[in-house]
């Protein structure tokens, strides 16, 4: 392997090896999983990691299981080298880089099929995604044993699967949610976003500017579907070509939304161009 700043484990053996070693020193260990082509959003989830460990694994893999054959798998940005750096810069401790191969050995047979906040939603448009995240993570977390576990509220739903399949697993970690990074214009960032042209690049933030109006509408007593239907049409005006949804819903079940029995969240998922974008909001004051 090339010379790298900072250690990176590709084999599970390797890995072990130097957790066992953190944990003989009593050290609290944080996991920070990635598919790569980092950027500050990344980064922020490492910074809070560290505010309650010792050492940070922070893993880097694209995983195959989570794509459908007609999605971006083969495109997907690979930075590696440049992840590294970044990571190095941000302190984190090492880089867990398995091979698709090291991941899923020949004979690997055995999947977990999140149901619950997994239903709707992003799996009404990407049915095999949730199955793949909870298999990957759940592995994740078996290799490297951390005490946490932080995942962005970007991707929000993945966020209460992740915590559900936890909780029904009772699998020995706590799991941290971050708040997203955004761009100055409001754009989330993404990995992804470097697929938009300069054109749809201009038109992207109208996703989070028309969920944070359903979020203020809501907030104010109004009917979140006119809301929703509304924010839909002002996307297409605007040049989003396929809108898959825009929804309100209770933002701890992702059930109906009651505004007396807790928080709401506004999720919205639509396409520009042949990037697909997703994005949430809290309703809150
Ligand atoms: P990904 O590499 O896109 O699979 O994302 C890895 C982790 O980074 C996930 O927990 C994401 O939710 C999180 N993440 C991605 N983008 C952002 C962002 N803009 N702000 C905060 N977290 C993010």
């Amino acid at each position: 392997m090339p010379d790298f700043p900072i250690p990176v484990s590709a084999t599970v053996a390797d890995l072990r090896l130097r957790v066992r070693t953190w944990r003989s020193e009593g050290l609290r260990v944080g996991l920070v999983p990635t598919m790569g082509a980092l950027h500050e959003g990344h980064i922020s989830l490492v910074r809070i990691a560290q505010q309650t460990c010792d050492r940070i694994v922070t893993s880097i893999f694209v995983n195959p299981t989570q794509f459908a054959p007609t999605e971006d798998f083969s495109t997907y940005p690979r930075t590696f080298d440049d992840d590294v750096a970044q990571l190095a810069e941000a302190d984190c401790h090492l880089v867990w880089a398995p091979t698709p191969s090291e991941m899923y050995p020949e004979g690997f047979a055995t999947r977990v099929v999140p149901a619950g906040a997994a239903e709707g939603l992003e799996t009404d448009f990407r049915p095999h995604f949730f199955g793949g995240v909870a298999t990957v993570c759940t592995k994740l977390f078996q290799q490297v044993t951390p005490d946490i576990a932080v995942f962005g509220e970007k991707d929000f739903q993945q966020l209460a699967v992740i915590r559900q399949i936890v909780r029904d697993l009772d699998m020995p970690l706590s799991i941290v949610g971050a708040p997203t990074v955004r761009e100055a214009d409001g754009l989330a960032m993404s990995s992804r976003n470097r697929y938009l042209s300069a054109d749809e690049r201009r038109t992207a933030p109208l996703i989070h500017e028309v969920i944070s109006g359903v979020a203020a509408h809501v907030l104010e007593g109004g009917n979140a579907d006119s809301a929703c239907a509304e924010a839909a049409r002002q996307l297409t005006a605007g040049g989003f070509q396929k809108i898959d949804y825009i929804a309100v819903r209770d933002a701890a079940t992702l059930g109906a939304y009651d505004p007396k029995k807790g928080a709401g969240r506004v999720l919205a998922a639509a396409w520009l161009g042949k990037t697909r974008l997703i994005d949430n909001i809290a309703i809150e004051s």
